[in-house]
């Protein structure tokens, strides 16, 4: 695609890297087979190569954001299925995150369309403060119907019993079990770790248990993902020279092998870092090391000796691959290999790479096009009649278990219990044991 960015505009890396990108789009359109948005609402500007002229109008012009723009990228998931389809290597993601970000600082929003967003960054990144938040929504669920429909979305996301608090997230040293065969640090999140503590409680058991030594680092809190995708460029950055700060002194002092993540949305920005922070003097090359050594935490089991115990039952698991694992970070095979390893019988699901609807924030901020994707998500997950459903992010868990009454539990769980871990509370003894969808 020809571009005609000014030479001075040029100057500044994130409009040199937009104009690269947008200059190897062909406008061949097979990306719009692949994007959920395109193929719920038919119109060329909600899909990629659609998408992709609105940023180059508004980029190359360096001009501020209009409704409309704002309108389609708004309805964008960033769920990076088109960066998969694309035949040309357009980096879809760099793109679309320095569109966010331009809007974000030139762009104003209605009121409550900015009072949310503004809320959203201040709560969700915030353990502390999102619990609290879950608990106020919990209370005031029977009066939902008196706010405003956009709050709607997040009175539905609130659980009817809070997890309690978990203790495994504290920053610690968990020892590997036998001989040490590595030593990773883990990302305890901020959001997942209110929501379903249990999944970091398991990835702790069943790393440790495997000879891995899992280290819990102070000062690691949110990656910035939720800021980052919508466009608080600041807010995620300075999260994120955070994190690298931490985890590199960790490294530096104590050894690393990985930083892992159970959160593949997370996993998705982490690995993104050294493109975040190349600006950063100080901290680019610890940035990039950092996201050269993330992995998801599939990655890791898979390199591990997965052996079930002799009485593992062998569910049948509907395996969910979020976009943030499959397109986002390519991570295809690890996780139905080690679920078979662990003894299940794995099912795809038919039209996995389309998003589910959950996006980070999506569902909250565009409810509409998320249900939609979210009934059609767990129409094709019921065709495949399974004990349970399997995903590796949190996101996906909540939005997909907020559709079916089969218990939708992370990866990390069933190979936690299949290795001699608890079985997750909602997971069945056996497949006669099943509930029905
Ligand atoms: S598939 Fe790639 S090159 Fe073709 S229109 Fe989409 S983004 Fe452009
Ligand atoms: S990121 Fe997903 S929703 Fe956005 S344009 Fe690409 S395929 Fe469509």
């Amino acid at each position: 695609m020809q571009t005609s960015f000014a030479p001075d505009l040029l100057e500044h890396p994130a409009f040199a890297s937009s104009e690269k990108i947008i200059r190897k789009c062909v406008h061949c359109g097979f990306c719009t087979a692949t994007c959920p948005t395109f193929l719920l609402l038919g119109e060329e500007n909600d899909s990629p190569r659609g998408r992709i002229y609105l940023m180059k109008d508004m980029l190359e012009n360096n001009r501020p954001a209009d409704a409309l723009t704002v309108k389609h990228i708004d309805r964008c998931l960033s769920c990076l299925s088109c960066l998969t389809t694309c035949p040309s290597g357009v980096n879809y993601m760099h793109l679309v995150d320095h569109a966010r970000a331009h809007i974000n600082k030139t762009y104003k929003r209605p009121l409550m369309d900015r009072l949310t967003r503004t809320v959203l960054g201040l709560i969700l990144p915030y353990p502390g403060r999102f619990r609290l938040a879950l608990q106020g929504a919990r209370l005031a669920k029977p009066f939902a119907g008196m706010f405003p429909k956009r709050f709607h979305a997040m009175f539905g996301m609130a659980p009817a019993h809070l997890p309690a608090r978990g203790t495994s997230d504290r920053p610690a040293v968990h020892a590997a079990q036998g001989a040490r065969v590595k030593r990773v640090a883990l990302l305890t999140g901020c959001a997942q770790r209110v929501l379903d503590p249990a999944i970091n409680e398991a990835t702790i058991r069943v790393l440790t248990r495997h000879g891995v030594e899992v280290v819990i680092v102070k000062g690691v809190g949110c990656c910035g993902a939720l800021q980052h995708h919508m466009g608080q460029e600041e807010a995620s950055n300075a999260l994120a020279a955070s994190i690298v700060r931490s985890v590199m002194r960790e490294k530096r002092e104590r050894g690393l092998d990985y930083f892992v993540t159970n959160t593949s949305g997370c996993g998705t920005t982490l690995k993104d870092y050294g493109f975040m922070l190349r600006e950063d003097a100080a901290l680019a090359n610890d940035a990039a090391t950092l996201s050269a050594m993330t992995r998801d935490v599939s990655e890791v089991l898979a390199e591990l000796a997965i052996v079930p115990r002799p009485d593992q039952p062998k569910l049948r698991v509907a395996y969910h691959s979020a976009c943030s694992l499959q397109h986002g970070q390519r991570v295809t095979q690890a996780p139905p290999i080690v679920l078979r390893k662990a003894g299940f019988e794995v099912v795809a699901v038919p039209e996995g790479h389309i998003c589910c609807g959950s996006a980070g924030t999506y569902n909250l901020l565009q409810p509409e096009i998320a249900n939609q994707l979210k009934a059609r998500k767990v129409a094709n997950i019921t065709r495949m009649t399974p004990d349970v459903v399997a995903a590796g992010n949190i996101g996906c868990m909540v939005q997909i278990a907020s559709g079916t009454r089969t218990p939708v539990v992370h990866t990390v769980q069933l190979v936690d219990w299949a290795t001699g871990g608890p079985r997750p509370a909602s997971v069945p003894t056996s497949p006669a044991a099943a509930i029905p969808a």
